[in-house]
Parts: structure tokens; sequence; C-alpha cells
């Protein structure tokens, strides 16, 4: 077949390493832009928009050795770097964007996938570069508690670190007429965030901006999403308990299960209570409140 120069090429990175790296790398390789990732038996394999062929391999190269240090084990010479045409795209990437469902409440799907019928609620999420499409543990974590609160779900709150929007339209969806300000300081994330809200119906609800907490109003919310990791939380820290009211709570997702010791530290240290602890695969979501004064 001709070559055309206006066919569109996306990498496949695939990484070979054991179970207990698998959840760490992912992360990873979402927080690098992936578009999708999906783990083969042994391998990780991490799909990206074409791009430079050594800038994305020493991106991935570096995450490995970060994982390595912290004491998990992957082999950096186990990196392949596969570009592939469009044409080969759709099978996998939609293979792998399934429905997902949080319990009988909300069910979360790529466009292309039919409407869940009501009384589920159906949100729709286009797979972009941004992380949230519902496919990690780390956000699934974050929508059961959600959805365990949603006859309590206050007017207001705040999403730091939103990706593609996906705690904050949930919220919106879950508690008709209330109000989210979602921030993450990736502006492709705000505007993947911006056009899921669009998607759903929920753009009036939704108020997505550039920018770490400095980038939310000086006011305080009852409740703040933060799916981030655990250095990210370490810093925001003191900026989020700022932005917290007395009995207020923040969902704390990203942190794997082996740091939890580490966290619960962390969070007891600022006066913040843990008020449950629930894990899938290897993360942990850390429910707190803050007591009143
Ligand atoms: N809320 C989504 C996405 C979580 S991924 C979900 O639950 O699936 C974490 C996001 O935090 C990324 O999009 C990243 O760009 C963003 N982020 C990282 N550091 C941040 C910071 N200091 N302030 C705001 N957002 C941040």
């Amino acid at each position: 077949m001709k070559a055309s120069k206006s066919k569109r090429y996306f990498w496949a990175v695939t990484v070979t390493c054991l179970p207990e790296s698998r959840e760490a790398l992912s992360y990873w390789l979402f927080s690098l832009g992936a578009l999708g990732c999906e783990e083969v038996e042994n391998r990780i394999i991490a799909y990206f928009e074409d791009q430079d062929e050594h800038a994305l391999h020493q991106a991935v190269i570096r995450g490995v050795h970060r994982i390595r240090e912290s004491g998990l084990p992957v082999d950096p010479q186990s990196i392949d770097l596969h570009r592939f045409p469009e044409e080969n795209w759709m099978e996998n990437w939609k293979r792998y964007f399934r429905p997902v469902r949080i319990g009988d409440v909300l069910c979360i799907r790529p466009p292309w996938h039919r409407a869940a019928s009501p009384p589920m609620l159906d949100i729709m999420i286009e797979p972009k570069q941004a992380f949230g499409t519902g496919t990690h543990a780390t956000t699934q974590l974050v929508l059961q508690a959600m959805v365990e609160r949603r006859d309590r779900l206050p007017e207001q709150a705040l999403d730091v670190g939103t990706g593609s929007g996906i705690l904050a339209i949930a919220h919106a969806k879950l508690r008709p007429g209330s109000h989210v300000v979602g921030i993450d300081i990736d502006p492709v994330a705000v505007e993947n965030a911006r056009e899921n809200a669009r998607l759903n119906g929920v753009a009036a609800a939704c108020d997505f901006r550039v920018g770490s907490i400095e980038a939310a109003d000086e006011r305080t919310y009852r409740l703040i999403y933060a799916n981030l990791e655990k250095n990210i939380i370490s810093r925001l820290m003191e900026a989020l308990l700022q932005r917290l009211q007395p009995a207020g709570e923040i969902l704390f997702s990203g942190i794997l299960a082996r740091e939890r010791a580490e966290l619960e530290k962390l969070l007891v240290q600022h006066g913040l209570r843990v008020t449950r602890v629930r894990q899938q695969d290897d993360w942990l979501l850390m429910e707190t409140e803050k007591p009143h004064v």
C-alpha cells in the first residue's frame, strides 16, 4: 500500500512487568498522556498519540526508574515501542473502553457505546489525553464513595486534578442543582473536561479552570475530591485544608496500598480524621473529615 502523508499514527508502548508494579506503571503511563492502557498477561500496553519516539521512550524510561526507586520490580530493558496506523486503532481502542458501572447507579461509557437505561445515570466520557475514562481503580473508588453519599452530596464541591472532568460531572449528575469547580494544571485536561461536561448536559453546573488550588476561589467547601498521588497530596495538603469547611470531607485517591501508613500519618498530622479506607487492586481511597471546631 502507498504511504499517505495525512495518515494518522499512534504508538503502542509495551512494558513487561510483575503484577505488583502494574498499577504504578499504568498510573505513570496515564500521567504521560496515554490514551488508554491494557494489561495483557505480564505486560502493560499503553497507547499514545503520534509523537517523537525518543522523547516518548525517555519519558517511559524515567517512569520505570522512578518505579524501581520506590522498590517495585520493573526492567527498563523490557520497554518496546511500536508505531501503528489509525486504521488498526479502533479494534484496540474499542476493546479497551467498555462501559464501567458503579453499582446500579452510574454507567460511564465512551460515546460510541449504547446509553444505559434509566434509572441508571449515564455518563459519556470522550477518551482523549486526560486521565479519567472510568477504567482506572483510583477513579472508580471515588465514584463508589460518591454514589454511597448520593443523598447527602453538597451543593458545592471542589475537584482537584479533574482530568477528564469525570468526578465533577458525576457529582453534577448525582446532585442536580449542584455546582462543581474542577481544576487541573494541564490545559489539555481542562479542555477535555469542558467538552465532556457539554456532552453530558452539565456544562452550566461545572466550572473548569486551569491551575492548581489557587485557581479555585477563596472559599471553603464541604466536599473536596483529590484523586492525585502521594507526593502531590502532601505538597497540596495545606492549601487543601484552607479550602475545607469544618466537618467537611476530603476524599483522597491515587494512594498505593503500601503508602497507607505514611499517608495516614500525614493526614492525622494535619488534623484530619480518616473515616474509611477503601481498596481496589493495589489502590486506596482515604475518606477523611475535618473535625468540628
Ligand atoms: N479526577 C480524575 C483524574 C485524576 S488524574 C479521575 O479521578 O479520574 C490526576 C490529575 O491531576 C491529572 O489530570 C493531573 O494533571 C492533575 N494534577 C497534578 N498535579 C496537580 C496540581 N498540583 N493541581 C491540580 N491538578 C493537578
